[in-house]
């Protein structure tokens, strides 16, 4: 029997808007690539329709969700139950509905993760910049995994930064907190920088959260969550420092691969999935469309 059909399983971003985000191609093409009776849809709608929405994936037998901004937060009352990092962090990316209950995790902390693990990191200096969603994501998984001494968080409304520590400072490791004007010592002094701010994003390419390149050098690990353009400016010149450097595709192909496995019990095709991204990215930025 064809695609889609009685059987086929409903998979949905919750989020507004939606127009840019880049799930639905990454999980059609790997449902496609394995032929899986599956199909991933987009939902946007206004706040106040959230708890309809939510009650609505049972009741329509839909197989799970993603959540964007802005309900990644706003979700949480909703869900019977909640992973450990979802729970710790706050912020539910993927829903998987079985047996008219729903789970709330958050994949973007294995994502984060999985270009890191085979890298020795334990108990390093690291640098986080930033302080918002993605950066509290980051955090909570350096901190649990690696008990950096310190992590420095980079953030221009220290007030953010400082609510970030206090929700996640049991987690290990030592936090310190400081301004971007103040970073220049941490960011020499550590193994591993991360940006978690949108700085450098497509189209405001010539951006970068560090512009003091100098401070980068052989021996460090300069990570960008930014994936478009892939490299980034920071990436770039991180490299030309002599810096080994992390972009983000890996990230968002990764917190999507564990969504996938959730939903599928299988493993995603990443190494298709990515080839097919990185296409659709170059269509993105040929056409000069926004995203
Ligand atoms: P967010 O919640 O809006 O947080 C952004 C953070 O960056 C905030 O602390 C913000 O400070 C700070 N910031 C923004 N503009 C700044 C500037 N000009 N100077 C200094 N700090 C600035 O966004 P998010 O969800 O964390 O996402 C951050 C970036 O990560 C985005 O580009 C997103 O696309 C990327 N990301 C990538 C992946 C992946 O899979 N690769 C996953 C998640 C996120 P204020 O609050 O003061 O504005």
């Amino acid at each position: 029997m064809a695609f889609p059909n009685v059987h086929t399983k409903v998979i949905v971003i919750l989020g507004s808007p939606l127009e840019h985000s880049l799930s639905p191609f990454i999980h059609n093409t790997a449902f496609q690539h394995q032929g899986l009776n599956f199909v991933y849809l987009a939902a946007s709608f206004p706040e106040q329709r959230l708890p309809e929405a939510l009650y609505g994936l049972s009741a329509l037998g839909f197989a799970g969700a993603n959540v964007t901004i802005p309900y990644k937060q706003a979700v949480l009352p909703y869900m019977d139950h909640l992973s450990e990092p979802a729970r710790a962090i706050g912020a539910v990316n993927t829903i998987i509905c079985k047996n008219d209950q729903i789970y709330g995790d958050n994949t973007d902390i294995e994502g984060f993760l999985s270009p890191l693990q085979d890298l020795e990191l334990q108990r390093m200096p690291m640098v986080v910049l930033g302080a918002g969603g993605a950066a509290r994501a980051v955090v909570y998984g350096l901190l649990k995994k690696y008990t950096p001494n310190p992590l420095t968080l980079v953030a221009r409304r220290v007030r953010q930064a400082e609510e970030l520590a206090a929700d996640l400072a049991s987690f290990g490791g030592k936090i310190e907190i400081c301004d971007f004007a103040s970073a220049s010592k941490s960011i020499r002094d550590s193994r591993l920088i991360v940006n978690a701010t949108p700085l450098g994003m497509y189209p405001h390419v010539e951006n970068t959260p560090w512009k003091q390149s100098q401070d980068f050098s052989s021996g460090q690990i300069v990570y960008d969550l930014v994936y478009l353009p892939n490299p980034t400016r920071l990436i770039q010149e991180a490299g030309r420092r002599g810096a080994s450097t992390i972009g983000g595709l890996t990230m968002l192909v990764e917190q999507a691969a564990s969504a996938y496995r959730q939903w599928t019990e299988r493993d995603m095709p990443v190494k298709v999935v990515r080839k097919s991204l990185v296409q659709h990215l170059q269509g993105i930025k040929q056409n000069n469309a926004p995203i």
